[in-house]
Parts: C-alpha cells; sequence; structure tokens
C-alpha cells in the first residue's frame, strides 16, 4: 500500500473525527459508487454519506443542472427569500412526489442538515398541542443537538449532552432486540394507567426503519397501529425519513409500506440528491401554527440544494431510474436471500436499498462487534467502504447507491461474500 501522510489532519482536526480513522485514505474525487483516493486507490462505496447519496456520486443528471445553475450566475444564498429555484423545487416535489402520493403538506425549510429538521418537528408539535413531552423508541437515531438528542436512544449521548431533563419517555422498539415486544400495548397502557406519571405527550417521533440504530424496519402493521393510537389520543405522529426516506426502501417514503398519512415528516441527506446540504420538515396544512420568523436560521433552503434536489425529483419520472433500482433491489435480495441459506447466526434484516448484516451479539474475540470491524477492515483493505451500526457495532451495514452500475454492486458484494467467509 502506498504511504499516505495524515499528519496534517492528526495535527490540526480535533480527536472528535471518527470516519477518517476507520477508513485511512485521502479521498479526492468519487463518480456514482466509487470513490478515488489521492494515492491511486479506489474504493466502492456502501457507506454514502450514512444515506446521503441515493443516486450516487456525482450524478451526471443532476450536476448538469448545478453547474448549468452556477454558469448562469443562479442566486447562491437567499435566506429565506423567494426564488425561482426555490419555486422550482416546491412544484417538483409537489407534482412528482407529494400529489401522487395522495399527500397534502406545507414544506418548511429548517438549517441544513438532518437536526435540524427534527428540532423544528419537535418544536413545532409542541406548540401545537400545548404539551411537552414526548415519546421516542430505544435504539432511535434523530440527532445530536439538543432537542433531537433528548430523542435519540442512546444513554452516554444524552447524559454528555445535559438533556435529561427534557420530558421524553422511551418505548422499547418492537422489531429491535427486544423483537416480539408489544410496544403499542405498553404505550396504550403508559398513556391510560393514571399511575403511570406519563401524560400525553405532544408526539410521537419514529424512524420508519431504525438505522444507525441497526437496520430494523417497522412492520407495516405494527406503523399502522402505532398511527391508530397516535390519533386516537390526539397526539401527533413524526416520522423520521432522514435516512431511510428519498427511495432508501424502495419507496420514495419507507412508511409507504405501511400506507399511513403521518402529520409530520423530516427529511434530509439525499433530500438534495447531490450531497448539498438541506432538510425539510413536511405537515398537514393545519399543523402550520408557526408565525413569520418565529423559527429562523441563516442556512435554511441552500439555492444550489434546491437546484440539485429538483434535478433529483426528475429522476423520479425516469423509467430508467425505476428499472435500475428495481433490478438492484433484486440483486440485493438475492444476495440476502444467499447469506440466510447459509444458516448460522447472522442475521439480515433490511428494505429496498439497505441491507444490515446482524453478526450477533456475545463477547471475546468471536463476538459480533468484533467480527463486524473485521469484516469492515476486511472490506476496506480490498477497496469497499460499508459502515457499522447497531447498539454495540455488530451490525454491518449496506446502502449501495440506488442507481449503482450492477456490475460495481456485484464486485462490492463479493468482496462481503468473502470476507463473511474470512471473518
Ligand atoms: N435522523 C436520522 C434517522 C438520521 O439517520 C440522522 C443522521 N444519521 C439524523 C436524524 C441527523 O441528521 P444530521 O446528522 O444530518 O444532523
Amino acid at each position: 500500500l502506498p504511504e499516505t501522510d495524515f499528519k496534517i489532519f492528526e495535527e490540526l482536526e480535533s480527536e472528535v473525527r471518527l470516519y477518517c480513522r476507520t477508513f485511512p485514505a485521502v479521498f479526492e474525487r468519487a463518480k456514482g459508487a466509487e470513490l478515488f483516493a489521492e494515492d491511486g486507490r479506489t474504493f466502492i462505496d456502501f457507506f454514502c454519506g450514512a444515506g446521503t447519496l441515493n443516486y450516487g456520486h456525482n450524478n451526471d443528471f443532476i450536476k448538469a443542472r448545478v453547474a448549468d445553475y452556477l454558469a448562469a450566475d443562479g442566486l447562491a444564498h437567499g435566506l429565506d427569500m423567494y426564488t425561482v429555484a426555490k419555486r422550482d423545487f416546491l412544484t417538483a416535489f409537489a407534482e412528482t412526489v407529494l400529489r401522487p402520493r395522495g399527500l397534502d403538506y406545507k414544506a418548511q425549510f429548517t438549517g441544513p442538515t438532518g437536526t435540524d429538521a427534527v428540532e423544528a418537528a419537535l418544536k413545532l408539535a409542541r406548540k401545537r398541542t400545548g404539551r411537552s413531552g414526548l415519546v421516542a423508541f430505544t435504539g432511535a437515531y434523530h440527532g445530536m443537538s439538543r432537542g433531537s438528542l433528548a430523542v435519540t436512544g442512546n444513554r452516554r449521548a444524552r447524559r454528555a449532552g445535559g438533556v435529561a431533563g427534557q420530558d421524553v419517555t422511551f418505548v422499547p422498539y418492537e422489531d429491535g432486540p427486544q423483537g416480539g415486544f408489544d410496544s403499542i400495548g405498553f404505550l396504550e397502557r403508559l398513556l391510560t394507567d393514571p399511575s403511570s406519571g406519563v401524560e400525553v405527550p405532544a408526539a410521537v417521533i419514529v424512524e420508519p426503519m431504525q438505522m444507525e440504530g441497526g437496520v430494523y424496519p417497522a412492520g407495516a402493521d405494527w406503523l399502522r397501529a402505532l398511527r391508530e393510537l397516535t390519533e386516537r389520543h390526539g397526539i401527533l405522529l413524526i416520522l423520521d425519513e432522514i435516512q431511510a426516506g428519498c427511495g432508501r426502501s424502495g419507496r420514495f417514503f419507507c412508511f409507504e409500506h405501511a400506507g399511513i398519512t403521518p402529520d409530520v415528516v423530516t427529511l434530509s441527506k439525499s433530500l438534495s440528491g447531490y450531497g448539498l446540504p438541506l432538510s425539510m420538515v413536511l405537515f398537514k396544512r393545519e399543523l402550520d401554527v408557526w408565525e413569520p420568523g418565529e423559527h429562523t436560521g441563516t442556512f435554511r433552503g441552500n439555492q444550489l440544494a434546491f437546484v440539485a434536489a429538483t434535478a433529483a425529483c426528475e429522476l423520479w419520472r425516469q423509467d430508467t431510474f425505476h428499472a435500475r433500482l428495481a433490478a438492484s433491489i433484486d440483486r440485493l435480495e438475492r444476495f440476502r436471500a444467499e447469506l440466510d441459506a447459509q444458516g448460522g447466526d447472522l442475521v439480515t434484516r433490511g428494505s429496498g436499498m439497505a441491507l444490515g448484516i446482524d453478526l450477533g451479539s456475545g463477547s471475546g474475540s468471536g463476538s459480533g462487534p468484533l467480527r463486524a470491524e473485521r469484516l469492515q477492515q476486511y472490506a476496506f483493505d480490498r477497496g469497499l467502504i460499508v459502515e457499522l451500526c447497531g447498539r454495540r457495532g455488530e451490525v454491518v451495514k449496506l446502502l449501495p447507491p440506488l442507481t449503482i452500475d450492477p456490475a460495481v454492486l456485484d464486485r462490492g458484494l463479493d468482496v462481503l461474500r468473502q470476507g463473511l467467509r474470512s471473518v
């Protein structure tokens, strides 16, 4: 391997840096599902910015729109003003994503990243209902700022963030490690038993597929039961589609699989389709209780991101996009079936173009977390980048671009096949 010099990063960047330690290379260019390091190495990217690059790196269709916009001196920053780029995006999103699904939401653009959308969603729910309580699920990930961290199912991170005082009740997530636990029945009991100490909350926030938590898709029946319960008690249901949305599950919204209509939806990551920062909250019209300027932020609605996101919406109207997506899902499902057929203690989970390979718990050198780490290292050494997730890092998470070239997908899966034998 060529010698790479990481000195500048180690000297000048905080110890908080993480992924660069796991993937020691200095990346320079990227195309489709491939990353190119400055030392000449090529990597297949099944990490994709934790679900940010659903349409691949430098997608030609999106890139051309962004390049044209820049060449024409399109406005780069518009601080919440009416702009052509925003109008184009709102129109394209309504026509391509919302209306065909019978959804009638208003959009709010929030700060650049996912946690901003979650903050706004929680704040809106509290304002609208006049209640402060929230219900979240164990294993959930919603962000690292104080509101979103308070509903994130990670005790250590919450303690470090000092958010313990927030009025949040955590309910075990049914399809998570407590699989089979009747979380809806449990929540119902908490809400109806006057001795429980849990007041009716403003909102329940849930990921339709827990991604950081270990790739646990919520069952359709479970989501429907949660919708029914929240409706009956007048609780707002917030679906966090930040990682599972924008096509990752095979449909634009992951909640579509359950046929429910959430009150509020948060989106970010792949929304811009190009890795440009954009986050948005969608909510039913009657929930729009904001006063002008009540929830602000300098980087709400980046114009370049709007241009890219408009192009991304158009991809959803192209037959070639859908054909490629269906073929990729099929390939990933066959790989999953192959792993399942091998038996052993390995468990696979996922939906669409998200696949989690759970290597189990345990401790010591043969434990799931250690084997997952070894598999990740094995893959990296052979030019494949995968992320780990789950309570203890025991799950290898595959998020290839939806638009991946089938040959590249196969090459990546082959590395994993061999890696699984070796670890
Ligand atoms: N919600 C979910 C479901 C996420 O996966 C993430 C990011 N991993 C966030 C919220 C927070 O997004 P961001 O890191 O962009 O703030």
